[in-house]
C-alpha cells in the first residue's frame, strides 16, 4: 500500500479532544497498512489570534516578523499531535516546514512553492514512523528565512508533499462532509458532489466557495494528484476532486449540467462615471488601478450615450483594497477627465459553475429567469466557459443562491449537509 498525505484543519485539531481524534484517525490509517504522511493547521482561530496580537504592538506589522510569528500556530499543532500519537504506542515524528522541505520564493505572507526535498519525511516513513508536517510555511530559497503560504495555505502544503511523496491520494479534513452544491450554511438542501473536476474546483473557489485554497487546487490539477476532501468528525466517503476525464465517467449516466453555486461576499464594487468615449481611457484607469498593486475582478462598460459621448465603467475587487483603488483613481481623475467616482462595498457575487454548461444552451437564461422570479435584481454579469456569476445587492446575495440551487435541481430531499465545527472565523 502507498503513501496517503492527510491534511487536519484548524477545527479538526481545535482543542485536545480534537487532537485525540485525530491521533485515533490517523493511527487506524496507518494500521491498514498505509505509509501515512500528516499536514497539520494551527489549533482552532490560533493563526487570527496571533494576527491580532501583532496588531495589537504595531500597526504593520513587518512582514518577516509577522511570518515568523504565525507559523509558530502550526509547530503548537505539529508537536501536541505527535505527542497524542506517541501516547497511542505509534511512532510519530513532527517536521516544521523548513525541514520538511518546503522551500518557497521570499514572498513573505504570500509565498509560493518553488520545490519540495522531504528527504527527512522519507526516511521517517521508511523507518515506518508516522511523519507530521506544520503546513502554511515553507522556508525562502534566497533569504533562508521563515514564510508563510498565505491564509489557507495547508492545504497547498499537503498537495505538495503529495506530489513530491509521489503519495496515493490527499486528503483535506475538514469541518464538513466534503464539497457542496452550495454553502450548506445558507442553503440547506445543498448536496454533497461526489466527483468534481479540477477545473470546476478552481472556479468554485476562486468564486468564494470556502472548499480549497486555489493554489492547492492548481497545483493538484497540474501533477493530477487526487484529492478526497472530507470530514474528520465523521467516516462518511467525502468528495473526490479528480480529472475531468475520471467524473465524466462516473457520472455520464446523469452528467449534471451544474455542479454547484458559489458566492462571495467579500467584494466591493466601483463606478467610473462619465468616462470619455475614446481609446485609451480604459487603458489609463486599469493601469492606475494595477499600479496600485489592485486585482480586480468583474468589468463592465456601458455603451456611450451618443449625446455625451460618455461612458460608464465599473468593476469589482476585494473589499480590504476598495479605499486604495478609490485614491488611485481620484489621483488621475483630471488627467483622464472623467466626471465622478462610486464607491459600493454591500454587493456579493453569486455562480453557477458547471463543465455541462459549455454544451448546453439556455443557461444564463435560466439562472436569470430564476433570479427574476426571487426578485433578485443584477447588477453585473460575467462568464466563463464553465461559470455565469452576477454581483447582485449583499442582501440579496443569500436568496440568489437559493433560487439558482432551485433552478438547476441541484436540491435532495434530506438534509445532508452538517456542520461540525469550526467558528467559521
Ligand atoms: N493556519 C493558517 C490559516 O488559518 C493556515 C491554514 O489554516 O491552512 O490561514
Ligand atoms: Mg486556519
Amino acid at each position: 500500500m502507498g503513501i496517503v498525505v492527510q491534511k487536519y484543519g484548524g477545527s479538526s485539531v481545535a482543542d485536545a479532544a480534537g487532537i485525540k481524534r485525530v491521533a485515533q484517525r490517523i493511527v487506524n490509517t496507518k494500521k491498514l497498512g498505509h505509509e501515512v504522511v500528516v499536514v497539520v493547521s494551527a489549533m482552532g482561530d490560533t493563526t487570527d489570534e496571533l494576527i491580532d496580537l501583532a496588531n495589537e504592538v504595531s500597526p504593520l506589522p513587518p512582514a518577516r516578523e509577522l511570518d515568523m510569528l504565525l507559523t509558530a500556530g502550526e509547530r503548537i499543532s505539529m508537536a501536541v499531535l505527535a505527542m497524542a500519537i506517541q501516547n497511542l504506542g505509534h511512532e510519530a515524528r513532527s517536521f516544521t516546514g523548513s525541514q520538511a522541505g518546503v522551500i518557497t520564493d521570499d514572498a513573505h505572507g504570500r509565498a509560493k512553492i518553488i520545490d519540495v526535498t522531504p528527504g527527512r519525511i522519507r526516511a521517517a516513513i521508511d523507518e515506518g514512523a508516522i511523519a507530521i508536517v506544520a503546513g502554511f510555511q515553507g522556508v525562502s530559497q534566497t533569504t533562508k528565512d521563515i514564510t508563510t503560504l498565505g491564509r489557507g495555505g495547508s492545504d497547498t502544503t499537503a498537495v505538495a508533499l503529495a506530489v513530491a511523496l509521489d503519495a496515493e491520494v490527499c486528503e483535506i479534513y475538514s469541518d464538513v462532509d466534503g464539497i457542496f452544491t452550495a454553502d450548506p450554511r445558507i442553503e440547506p438542501r445543498a448536496r454533497k458532489v461526489p466527483r468534481i473536476s479540477y477545473e470546476e474546483t478552481l472556479e468554485m473557489a476562486a468564486q468564494g466557495a470556502k472548499i480549497l485554497h486555489l493554489r492547492c487546487v492548481e497545483y493538484a490539477r497540474r501533477y493530477d494528484m487526487p484529492i478526497h476532501v472530507r470530514s474528520s468528525f465523521s467516516e462518511k466517503e467525502g468528495t473526490w476532486v479528480v480529472k475531468a476525464e475520471d467524473v465524466a465517467q462516473e457520472d455520464s449516466m446523469e452528467a449534471a449540467i451544474i455542479t454547484g453555486v458559489a458566492h462571495d461576499r467579500s467584494q466591493a464594487k466601483i463606478t467610473v462615471v462619465g468616462v470619455p468615449d475614446k481609446p485609451g481611457e480604459a487603458a489609463a484607469l486599469f493601469r492606475a488601478v494595477a499600479d496600485a498593486q489592485i486585482n480586480i475582478d468583474m468589468i463592465v462598460q456601458n455603451v456611450s450615450a451618443a449625446a455625451t459621448s460618455l461612458t460608464d465603467i465599473s468593476f469589482t475587487l476585494p473589499r480590504g483594497e476598495g479605499q486604495t483603488a478609490m485614491a488611485a483613481l481620484a489621483a488621475v481623475q483630471e488627467t483622464i477627465g472623467f466626471e465622478s467616482l462610486q464607491y459600493d462595498d454591500s454587493v456579493g457575487k453569486v455562480s453557477i459553475v458547471g463543465a455541462g454548461m459549455s454544451s448546453a444552451p439556455g443557461i444564463s437564461a435560466r439562472f436569470f429567469e430564476a433570479l427574476s422570479d426571487a426578485g433578485v435584481n443584477i447588477e453585473m454579469i460575467s462568464t466563463s466557459e464553465i461559470r455565469v456569476s452576477v454581483v447582485v445587492s449583499e442582501t440579496q446575495v443569500q436568496d440568489a443562491v437559493n433560487a439558482a440551487h432551485a433552478a438547476f435541481d441541484l436540491g435532495s430531499d434530506e438534509i445532508e449537509a452538517v456542520v461540525y465545527g469550526g467558528t467559521g472565523r
